[in-house]
C-alpha cells in the first residue's frame, strides 16, 4: 500500500489484487486511480470520501501515479491497467457463472461491447447494458433495472469525474458486489478504438497513443503536473517521512 495525498493506492500486483477482490464477501470499488481520476477526487468531498472508504481499492492505474510514489519514496510495485481488470473479472465471472452489467458509453458501443464479449465468452451472463447518456440525478429506472439483475460485477463507463459520481451516490443502494469505473474501456472492447501498441505499453507511452489518436486528450493531460506537484509539496508526505 503506498500513500498519496490521503489516497490508499494498491501497492501490490494485479493477481494479488484479483485475490483481494474475490476473497472479499463485502462490496468492493475499484477504482482505476490515474491522476485525472484521483485529482478530480480532491475537487469533490463525496468523491474524496468515497475513494478513501474502506470497502474502494484504488489501483495505480497511470504511469503518473506510479512515478508520484517512486518519487515518494513509497514505490507500488507496478502499473495495473483498468481494461485488464476488468477483463480478469469478466473471465473469473464467466467462470463461476455469475452476472455483470455494463452501463456507459453510446447505445452503440455498449451493443457492441456486449456482442464482442459474447462472441469471447459464449456462456457469459450479461445481466443487463445501458448507455452512459443519462441524468446521474435522475436515474431511478435504471437503478430498478440493476437491482431486478443483480449482478455480481457492474462496470461504468462514463469517464471520470461521471462514473465515479454515479458510483458513489448509488453504491449504497445497488445490489451489486463489485463496482468498477472503467472509463472509456467499452471503446476499447467494441473495437471502436485500439489500445496503444505492446511497445508502446511497455514503455508506459499508453497516453503518448491516447493523445496521437484522441488530440482532445492533451488538455486533460494538465491533470498529472498538478496532481504530481500537490504530491509532492504535500506536508503529510514531509511529517511522515521525518
Ligand atoms: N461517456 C458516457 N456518458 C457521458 C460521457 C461519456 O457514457 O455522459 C462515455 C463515452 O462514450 C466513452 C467514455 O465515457 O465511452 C469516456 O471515457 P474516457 O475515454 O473519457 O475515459 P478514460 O479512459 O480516459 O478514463
Amino acid at each position: 500500500m503506498s500513500e498519496i495525498l490521503g489516497y490508499k493506492i494498491f501497492g501490490g500486483s494485479k493477481d494479488e489484487l484479483l485475490t483481494t477482490v474475490f476473497q472479499k464477501k463485502d462490496k468492493v470499488n475499484i477504482i482505476s486511480g490515474n491522476p485525472e481520476v484521483l485529482y478530480n477526487g480532491l475537487k469533490d468531498d463525496q468523491l474524496q470520501e468515497n475513494f478513501n472508504d474502506d470497502r474502494s481499492i484504488i489501483i495505480p492505474d497511470g504511469i503518473g501515479v506510479v512515478y508520484t510514489s517512486k518519487l515518494l519514496r513509497d514505490p507500488v510495485r507496478e502499473k495495473i491497467a483498468g481494461i485488464e481488470v476488468m477483463e480478469a473479472i469478466i473471465q473469473r465471472c464467466d467462470r463461476d457463472g455469475k452476472s455483470i452489467y455494463l452501463l456507459g458509453a453510446n447505445q452503440a458501443v455498449v451493443e457492441n461491447c456486449r456482442s464482442k464479449l459474447l462472441d469471447k465468452y459464449p456462456k457469459l451472463h450479461i445481466a443487463g447494458i445501458h448507455n452512459g447518456y443519462f441524468d446521474i440525478d435522475n436515474c431511478e429506472s435504471i437503478i430498478d433495472e440493476i437491482n431486478a439483475a443483480s449482478p455480481e460485477a457492474l462496470f461504468v463507463a462514463m469517464g471520470s469525474p461521471k462514473q465515479d459520481k454515479f458510483i458513489t451516490k448509488y453504491m449504497q443502494r445497488l445490489n451489486v458486489r463489485i463496482f468498477m469505473g472503467v472509463g472509456g474501456s467499452f471503446d476499447v472492447l467494441a473495437g471502436k478504438v485500439n489500445r496503444a501498441p505492446k511497445w508502446m505499453l511497455k514503455c508506459n507511452l499508453e497516453w503518448l497513443y491516447r493523445v496521437y489518436k484522441e488530440p482532445f486528450r492533451i488538455k486533460r493531460l494538465g491533470a498529472i503536473p498538478k496532481f504530481m506537484w500537490m504530491a509532492l509539496t504535500d506536508r503529510r508526505n514531509c511529517d511522515s517521512k521525518k
